[in-house]
């Protein structure tokens, strides 16, 4: 690891704070990154200091007014190659990810592959930041919208995806033309240093100005400065409900503009027309897959009770054969979490569960011995309950999969949706009027449902994000670009008279 750390510009101490290709020093106690994966500490990085952080904003709005007048093609030819970097630094990236998050190897080189992707996208976008054209009620008069930059991009990121988040941003934020500062995850600095090191570079090769790429790192104090900070038009925060909401109120409070991505709490439904063949990987990987972590992981299995027994059992017969371990060995399913304080949410829901009700088919424990000492591994479980009990409606990020059972569908979808999150949903059925009921106004009221595809992970073709406490925003694919622009309303008169709207006379 330490030769692909020095590969991605990483040494033992770094400077946490960039307009680019300059670093800046900042002050305050070192972050201190720790692999999940062996425990070891793997460097140290500055944080952003008050100093460094306005020297990075005024570089970044010095930046705005030059990266703007780029048109928008040309902005997307300079993504393309940030695409054409990211692939000739994807193993190495992979890695990082990998070991500094602990998910899978297989899922770090994927999350690199989402920010490949997000480029490929962006390039295209680059020439299709379309507005629409009206007809003018008035004689001789053309009216359209156009869409122009927002300024600067604030982005805020959770450790879970310590690098794909920040893309699905700032890709699309340059084609518009916008100018980003990332905060990254005080637990993954690291990431965002190889990503920033690989991007810088490439910007430079085009004589773009310091400014346009920049990045802080600390923890929620920093964040709370860019959620509060009047220069930054948009905030992107993806993150805990918890941080969303306290974004929300800072960022309304000054009527800048948010764009949310938060937590979710997501079920599949196994109707009795399932193919259980499909159910039972969509729903393992979607429970076990990067140890429980992702926003989008299955943490409930809303199951017909005709199929319930047969599929627990199928469940658990899977769950036995589940390799939990180092996540950069390719032969295991399941790594780590991503710290200790993870590992005690994780018991404290599991004791929650047993409190309220719940029965475990597959038990939950934290794993010794060797292999084991950072002491993040644990056993992914399985709960049944009878009801939606507390633990069940709250996010919990780690591998506890809760199964309820159902009769009707129409208890099902209200099962669904009976908790505060919106994010992922799914059912896997074969039947076409089960599949056009999940998918209707009356149906899942989740940004993303699915027919017989679980609920973890998305392409980045669609737009990406859910509803109620999840946040509302939507990142990534389709036009959720839009977020990253302002729209202007132009009316032209090339008339010789100035007929007022609504028929309004005014003689002088
Ligand atoms: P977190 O909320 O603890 O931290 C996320 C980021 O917000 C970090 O950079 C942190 O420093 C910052 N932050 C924390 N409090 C803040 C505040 N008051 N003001 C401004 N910034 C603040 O989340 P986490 O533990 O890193 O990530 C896990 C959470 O992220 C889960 O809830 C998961 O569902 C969610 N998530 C959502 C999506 C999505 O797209 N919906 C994607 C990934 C993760």
């Amino acid at each position: 690891m330490k030769e692909i750390l020095a590969q991605l510009g990483i040494s033992s101490q770094n400077k946490g704070t960039s307009t680019g290709n300059h670093w800046l020093a900042g002050s305050g106690s070192e972050l201190e990154s720790f692999s999940p994966v062996d425990g070891q500490l793997i460097a140290t990085v500055q944080p952003t200091d008050d100093a460094s952080y306005n020297n990075v904003v005024n570089t970044a709005l010095e930046a705005y007014t030059t990266w703007r007048t780029f048109p928008a093609p040309k902005r997307g030819e300079i993504v393309r190659q940030i695409g054409d970097a990211l692939r000739a630094n994807k193993t190495n990236l992979g890695k990082l990810v990998s070991y500094e998050m602990g998910k899978s190897l297989q899922e770090g080189y994927g999350e690199v592959q989402e920010m490949i992707d997000i480029c490929d996208f962006a390039v295209g976008l680059s020439r299709q930041l379309y507005g629409l054209t009206m007809h003018s009620e008035r004689p001789l008069h053309r009216m359209y919208e156009q869409w122009h930059p927002l300024g600067i991009t604030g982005i805020i990121s959770a450790f879970n995806f310590p690098v794909a988040v920040w893309s699905w941003n700032s890709a699309l934020a340059w084609v518009c033309g916008n100018v980003c500062i990332w905060k990254p995850s005080e637990k993954t600095p690291l990431c965002a240093i190889a990503v920033q090191h690989i991007v810088a570079e490439v910007f430079k090769k085009n004589d773009v100005p310091e400014g346009v790429c920049c990045l802080v790192q600390g923890g929620r104090d920093l964040g709370e400065k860019l959620a509060a900070d009047e220069r930054v038009a948009l905030v992107s925060a993806t993150g805990s409900t918890r941080m969303g909401k306290a974004v929300a109120q800072t960022v309304a409070a000054r009527l800048g503009r948010s764009l949310l991505e938060l937590g979710g709490n997501n079920a599949i439904i196994i109707s009795e027309h399932a193919d259980l063949g499909i159910a039972l990987p969509g729903a393992v990987f979607g429970a076990v897959g990067t140890a429980g972590q992702r926003c989008t992981t299955t943490r409930r299995l809303i199951i017909h009770e005709s199929v319930y027994e047969a599929f627990t059992q199928k469940l658990v017969k899977a769950y036995g054969q589940l390799r939990i371990g180092n996540p950069l060995d390719e032969h295991n399913h399941v790594g780590p979490l991503i710290d200790k304080d993870a590992v005690t949410q994780y018991l404290n829901a599991i004791e929650n569960c047993k409190q309220q009700g719940g029965r475990f088919v597959v038990e939950g424990a934290v794993l010794e011995g060797s292999g084991y000492e950072s002491g993040c591994y644990v056993k992914p479980c399985i709960a049944e309950v009878n009801s939606q009990l507390p633990v069940v409606t709250q996010e919990t990020f780690a591998p506890i999969l809760y199964l309820l059972k159902y009769k009707t569908l129409d208890e099902a979808i209200a099962l669904q949706n009976a908790v505060p999150q919106g994010l992922s949903s799914a059912i896997m059925t074969l039947n076409l009027r089960e599949a056009e009921q999940f998918l209707s106004y009356a149906g899942s009221d989740c940004g993303i449902a699915n027919v017989n595809i679980g609920t973890s992970g998305a392409e980045i073709g669609g737009a990406f994000g859910g509803e109620k406490e999840t946040g509302g925003g939507r990142e990534s694919g389709s036009d959720a670009w839009k977020a990253y622009m302002r729209r202007q309303t132009n009316t032209i008169n090339y008339s010789t008279q100035l007929p007022l709207a609504q028929g309004i006379k005014f003689d002088l």
